[in-house]
């Protein structure tokens, strides 16, 4: 989704979030795209690429030095036969490839030869991207707080302070907040968990005593025990479809809230002998590992890359990702999947087998490798020379924003993922023997067990003016919110629970 950057007239705060939201963590779709493509709003955006891009001219030496580096890493060998797939791809490549050797955006490069991050324009599009809406995106109101988790996110890697924010968040929240428990996605909406997932992790990064006790922990815990399925997986909403989001998002509320793990009195799941939120949820991740080693939905269904990260991300709130990758998965058939969606030369990363590159896979599939790395003890098994170059060079829009691949409009969703992916890539983290100081519950602890081991001093395309902030390898929000949440939440504990379980 794509909203326009005016640098000069940034969206003045509201009283509450009004942003239309966008559909689960998933491209956008076609419709989407038709509703950005024909509003008025997005009109400046819409120049032609005469118009966008400087005229290339006679190499310089940088890029040069990039065209050198292009012409290593590319592939030899292509199949021959013609596909829809294969002419696509080649199409792709020569949109994209113009970037990775020169800078058609005529940005400022830093000392490596490689766009510098653009973190002004992309701060003044994410604070937009919490303003007023056309009435167009109504039909996206179901999605309001990705919106609103997206652009905190992302405004929170590059440093930016979200204070200004926590009233309005608090606010907004408040208001769509399920009275049996859970978030919906708009007011008055029924609760459901990819909507609840991204309400708290907003309120997480709000922090402050008043955004935690916003939330009914107590009807979470009761709205959490109806998702609960018999097969040990999670459905999204009362009667929705059970698939891999579903756990990940229940697991991450469940530990970041510290809500007993045992499932409430009135969860169905109890008729079929489950009583607890992890009970057979291994077993049940494991089945959704695809017979070509990467992760889906569901069991049966095709592998894809953000599937990938909900399922490592759940595991790693299990156990440790030592313990719970190697026990319920095929680690090294997860590794050559997850491997292979690294596009060459693009450097960037696609969803699944023979799709496009895409931006937004810099997280979903890039997030996966701090958990990889730590389930096998090893470092460094992926690029992220390659994946920075990518994000820097073709994912950045001239006005601001982040983008799939050249020629897409920004959004909130691929400006945040992006930036996650280049902070994935900046950051090295290693799952340690000792928890995070001040925490102590032993329920769900596995995430609070991650250090920051520190920038990534490898083969690096970024100079200090590019770095991010530090993300979560399990939550994809800061540490600080990460640790000061939990702590707030186990010195709560005994009295929002004690009497109900006992
Ligand atoms: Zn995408």
């Amino acid at each position: 989704m794509a909203t326009s950057n005016r640098d000069d007239s940034p969206s003045p705060p509201t009283s509450s979030f009004s942003s239309p939201s966008q559909q689960q963590p998933l491209p956008p779709s076609a419709r989407l795209e038709e509703i950005l493509n024909s509003d008025d709003r997005f009109e400046e955006l819409s120049d032609s690429e005469n118009d966008l891009y400087e005229d290339m001219g006679t190499a310089t030496l940088e890029e040069q030095a990039n065209i050198t580096y292009l012409d290593k890493i590319r592939i030899p060998i292509q199949d021959s036969l013609k596909t829809e797939t294969s002419e696509t791809q080649d199409e792709t490549l020569q949109i994209v490839l113009p970037f990775l050797e020169g800078n058609p955006n005529n940005f400022p490069l830093n000392i490596f030869g490689i766009p510098q991050l653009q973190k002004e324009k992309h701060v003044a599009f994410l604070k937009q991207s919490l303003g007023d809406y056309p009435g167009a995106f109504a039909m996206l109101d179901a999605s309001r707080p990705w919106m609103v988790y997206w652009s905190l996110q992302g405004l929170s890697s590059m440093g930016y302070d979200l204070s200004e924010y926590r009233d309005r968040v608090i606010h907004t929240f408040s208001l769509i907040q399920h009275p049996s428990g859970g978030y919906g996605g708009g007011f008055g909406q029924l609760p459901h968990l990819a909507a609840t997932y991204a309400a708290v992790l907003s309120i997480v990064m709000a922090g402050g005593t008043s955004a935690y006790e916003s939330i009914d922990r107590k009807n979470m815990w009761h709205f959490l025990g109806q998702m609960k399925q018999p097969s040990g997986g999670f459905t999204m909403a009362a009667a929705g479809e059970e698939d891999i989001r579903g756990a990940y998002c229940a697991l991450v509320v469940l530990s970041l809230l510290h809500i007993p793990l045992e499932l409430p009195p009135d969860a169905p799941a109890r008729a079929h002998g489950i009583t607890t939120f992890t009970d057979k949820l291994g077993s049940w991740i494991s089945a959704c590992q695809s017979f070509d080693g990467g992760m889906s939905a569901a069991p049966g269904n095709e592998a894809h890359g953000a599937y990938a990260f909900c399922a490592l991300g759940c595991l790693s709130i299990i156990g440790s990702p030592k313990r719970t990758l190697n026990d319920h998965l095929d680690l090294p058939a997860l590794i050559h999947w997850l491997s292979a969606r690294q596009c060459s030369p693009e450097g960037g990363y696609n969803g699944r087998t023979n799709k496009l590159v895409d931006g937004c896979y810099s997280h979903w599939v890039g997030g996966c490798w701090s958990i990889v790395e730590a389930a096998a003890s090893s470092s460094n098994i992926w690029n992220r020379t390659a994946l920075s170059r990518y994000i820097l060079a073709a994912a950045q829009f001239k006005k601001g924003g982040l983008i799939d691949k050249p020629g897409k409009r920004p959004d909130a969703y691929h400006t945040c993922y992006n930036l996650a992916g280049l902070s994935a890539a900046q950051h090295v983290y290693s799952y340690e023997d000792t928890m995070l100081e001040e925490l102590g519950g032993s329920e769900l602890d596995a995430p609070y067990y991650w250090k920051v081991e520190g920038l990534y001093e490898g083969d690096k395309v970024w100079e200090e003016s590019d770095e991010l902030e530090q993300v979560h390898p399990i939550f994809v929000v800061p540490f600080r919110a990460v640790h000061e949440c939990r702590r707030y939440f186990e010195d709560m504990r005994r009295l929002d629970f004690g009497q109900e379980r006992e």
